[in-house]
């Protein structure tokens, strides 16, 4: 059994990848930034592995005071206890730190983590090398795997990639 926490801002398209990881609605996507926030995204279990899928609230506005705490320590306890972690960002944007994400999943030992460069369809592929290169020279990501979750992009790689983080080794799955 391991454990996958998501991370990122909201709008970043934690949902939107979840949903694709999964192959299923597990929560309702929308147009409107931050309407996801304080939300589990979805729980989903296997014989092997457990996935647990949430949303980060609080990272990106400060003021948003009416934090759920019941879900924030949700949120902790699913990031402490991940066996690895995804950290999603739109590649649309400027190139941000991470540093505020990874404080918020509360990571106390060092977990493998994966930059999620999603929205790689709104830019053109070079700038998408751009993108890519300037974060794996500037956050202490493990790996970044550009993808397209509206399009299904890059899902298989994402998968690949958990799988070998978790802790009963890739050899059993399919
Ligand atoms: P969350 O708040 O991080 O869970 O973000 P959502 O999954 O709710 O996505 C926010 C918005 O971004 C929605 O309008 C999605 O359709 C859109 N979105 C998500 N992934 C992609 C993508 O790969 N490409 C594009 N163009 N839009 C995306």
């Amino acid at each position: 059994e391991g454990y996958v926490a998501v991370l990122g801002k909201p709008n970043v398209g934690k949902s939107t990848l979840s949903n694709q990881m999964v192959g299923q609605k597990l929560s309702i996507v929308t147009d409107k930034p931050q309407t996801t926030r304080h939300r589990i995204l979805g729980i989903i279990s296997s014989e092997e592995y457990q996935m647990i899928l949430y949303d980060t609230p609080g990272v990106i506005e400060k003021k948003m005071h009416q934090l759920d705490t019941m879900m924030m320590k949700n949120v902790r306890s699913a990031a402490v206890n991940a066996d690895c972690v995804l950290i999603v960002v739109d590649a649309s944007k400027m190139p941000q730190k991470i540093d505020e994400v990874l404080e918020e999943g509360n990571l106390k030992e060092k977990v493998p983590t994966l930059l999620v460069l999603n929205k790689k369809d709104l830019i053109k592929p070079g700038e998408t090398a751009k993108r890519l290169e300037w974060y794996e020279k500037f956050t202490d990501v493990d790996e970044v795997i550009p993808v397209s979750a509206k399009f299904g992009h890059g899902i298989e790689d994402i998968k690949n990639w958990i799988l070998t983080k978790l802790p009963i080794g890739p050899a059993y799955y399919p």
